[in-house]
């Protein structure tokens, strides 16, 4: 998971973005009536994210709220979606991810938009900014509409969660043929088991075990002959190229990219640093 900036928008804003889209509107009405309780909310769920206790938030509509469901999802696909200010806002945020890399899963590019916790059961956070998080399409579909119901099944939130820089995924080396990785959650020593139980939960939610050992299996498969290479001249040089590798990886992308780990892994496996012990797999 990588963390991005919150947009710095706010529920007013968007609020304020709908007036001016439809400033002869009947939903100005609507708007008014329910923008105090609207922001409350959104304070609520930043409170509760910050503290870790997202999954308190109430499901379908809070009584403070007067607008139907059907109401609340139309001022996304409707005002935020086909509305020439609100959709800037959109697009804007359709750009936010650095590198227009998903945040979820760090591997796939950004395509849509994704509602943190789903619109289909809080629909009152359809528009929230603080919801609404770019991601790939892939993880999109595969939260789906799952939701948190207590602290162990929350994953983690790009705008107010940071783990990327500690090192919680950790790779396998396989003795297939060819050879392949399987990754895994690592529980870090200061960890709790609640820590452990998000990050196992994060993990699977985005299939990431699957993401990454597919890149990881392509790039050995890509560099084998480099590294044969270089075995066959000593393998003090296959040594030398891998701790080399796995340090330009740490200082540009990150502790927790796949390619780091997966670095990590290899410089760690003297069987595979002397060449699988003479076997075919470095054929
Ligand atoms: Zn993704």
């Amino acid at each position: 998971m990588k963390s991005i900036n919150r947009p710095l928008e706010n529920i007013n804003d968007i609020l304020d973005i709908f007036f001016s889209d439809n400033p002869q509107s009947n939903v100005q009405g609507q708007i008014t009536a329910n923008r105090a309780s609207l922001v409350f909310l959104e304070g609520q769920y930043i409170s509760k994210v910050q503290d870790n206790t997202l999954f308190e938030m109430p499901r379908g509509i809070p009584n403070i709220i007067t607008l139907s469901k059907g109401d609340l999802i139309r001022y996304y696909k409707y005002r935020m979606l086909n509305k020439e200010n609100a959709r800037k806002f959109y697009d804007t945020l359709l750009l936010s991810a650095p590198n227009n890399i998903c945040p979820y899963c760090t591997i796939k590019n950004v395509k849509t938009v994704d509602h943190f916790l789903p619109k289909s059961e809080y629909p009152y956070l359809s528009v929230v900014p603080s919801n609404l998080v770019p991601c790939c399409r892939d993880c999109n579909t595969d939260k789906k509409i799952s939701y948190p119901i207590d602290n162990d099944t929350q994953t983690y939130h790009p705008y107010f969660d940071n783990i990327e820089n500690e090192s919680w995924i950790k790779a396998e080396l396989m003795c297939t043929e060819p050879l392949s990785f399987q990754f895994r959650v690592e529980r870090l020593p200061h960890w709790n088991d609640n820590k452990f139980n998000r990050s196992v939960n994060h993990f699977k939610t985005y299939n990431i075990n699957e993401l990454f050992s597919n890149e990881a299996n392509r790039e050995l498969r890509t560099r084998q002959f480099y590294f044969k290479q270089l075995l066959n001249r000593d393998n003090i040089q296959l040594i030398e190229q891998i701790e080399d590798t796995y340090n330009s990886c740490l200082n540009s992308v990150g502790v927790l990219d796949w390619q780091t780990i997966m670095y990590a892994c290899l410089k760690e496996n003297s069987w595979f640093l002397q060449g699988c012990n003479g076997s075919d797999y470095f054929l």
